[in-house]
């Protein structure tokens, strides 16, 4: 089979391997689909902290059951499949707890596994008995359902900051992760959805989630908030960029009672804030952070995709052949558009 091996940080090479054979509780997995994530471009000019080179990466990955290994009953061969990345034990305390993105023993698709920019991939046979594996429902292509996995990360998210039925949300960055906040806000029944870009070309893209949105290049978004909320500011505020100032920001964005989400991490050698703590003790806000998701967010991202409430097709700006994915990361690289997704 065809994969692309990332040898080392920006040293991709497409190769002739052999393909992976089921062990015992395995799946092997045809790919059809695998969406670019902003975490890809990152590993590939960088390397990441749990990826041992070389290493096939990709984790929003979409599929037909090729083989299963022995022992696999809950899917059948030929199955359409979403898989869902992040791979809990299933025995530890935070596991126990039903808190699996917290596990104390995770393990990921495309960074401890070999990913899926490849012709076919293995699921690992925790993957498959702790509910990893996802059927896509039939009226969804297998592009679309690649949504499903930072749409999971977005409900985890969403779960953490208490997002409720009338609150005024407002989410920072309108990349693709900022649109699927902004959309699952308005399923989850919020009154009014802010989504605020330095860029009004990102907002142009964004349009469709039915936010409000606001160009921060020449609008001053505290003064907008205050405006919008009577002074009150926004309930939920989530940071869906990886910066340290809107971070700092959006302290002073949320209402009392409310919430703040660090929803995009911090480079690894600055990972450091100011914070201002007395906005903190006078608010009584909470401050959270989320990465990752659960194995039921992912069931429940594809129901709602299935559903047509998020507009799963809309996130998909183009598809590349595995055989172009360096194009497709330099793409996803200069943000030109929301999701681009690899094909084999
Ligand atoms: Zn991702
Ligand atoms: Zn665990």
């Amino acid at each position: 089979m065809i994969a692309a091996i990332l040898k080392e940080p920006e040293h991709l090479d497409i190769e002739e391997v052999e393909i992976p054979v089921p062990g015992n509780g395995e799946i092997l997995l045809k790919v059809e689909a695998c969406a670019i994530c902003g975490t890809d471009v990152k590993t590939y000019r960088h390397g990441h902290k749990n990826i041992v080179f070389p290493r096939i990466t990709g984790h929003e990955v979409t599929g037909t059951v090729a083989k299963t290994g022995k022992n696999v009953k809950s899917v059948a061969e030929g199955t359409r499949v979403a898989v869902a990345p992040a791979i809990p034990c299933g025995a530890c305390y935070y596991c126990r707890k039903g808190f699996q993105s917290s596990c104390e023993n995770l393990k990921a698709i495309g960074y401890h596994y070999n990913g899926g920019f490849a012709e076919y991939m293995l699921v690992p046979g925790d993957a498959v008995r702790n509910g990893c594996v996802n059927t896509i429902p039939g009226n969804l292509s297998y592009t679309e359902a690649t949504i499903a996995e930072p749409l999971a990360c977005v409900i985890n998210g969403q779960s953490l900051s208490r997002v409720e039925k009338g609150d005024t949300v407002l989410v920072i960055g309108s990349g693709p992760i900022g649109s699927l906040h902004a959309e699952f806000a308005l399923n989850t029944g919020a009154g009014k959805v802010f989504l605020a870009d330095i860029s009004p070309e990102r907002l142009k893209m964004a349009e469709f989630t039915g936010a409000v949105m606001v160009d921060t290049s020449r609008t001053d978004l505290k003064e907008f908030i205050s405006h919008e909320t009577g002074g009150r500011m926004a309930d939920r505020v989530i940071v869906a960029v990886g910066l340290a100032q809107p971070q700092e920001f959006a302290l002073e964005l949320v209402a009392k009672r409310g919430s703040v989400n660090y929803f995009g991490g911090l480079p690894k050698d600055k990972p450091f804030v100011r914070f201002n703590s007395n906005l903190l003790h006078y608010g009584e806000f909470f401050v959270v952070g989320t990465h990752g998701s659960n194995p039921i967010h992912n069931r429940i991202a594809m129901d709602l995709i299935a559903s047509g409430r998020i507009n799963a097709s809309r996130y998909i700006t183009k598809t590349f052949k595995l055989k172009d994915i360096k194009a497709g990361l330099d793409m996803a690289e200069k943000k030109e558009g929301l999701k681009i997704v690899i094909c084999p």
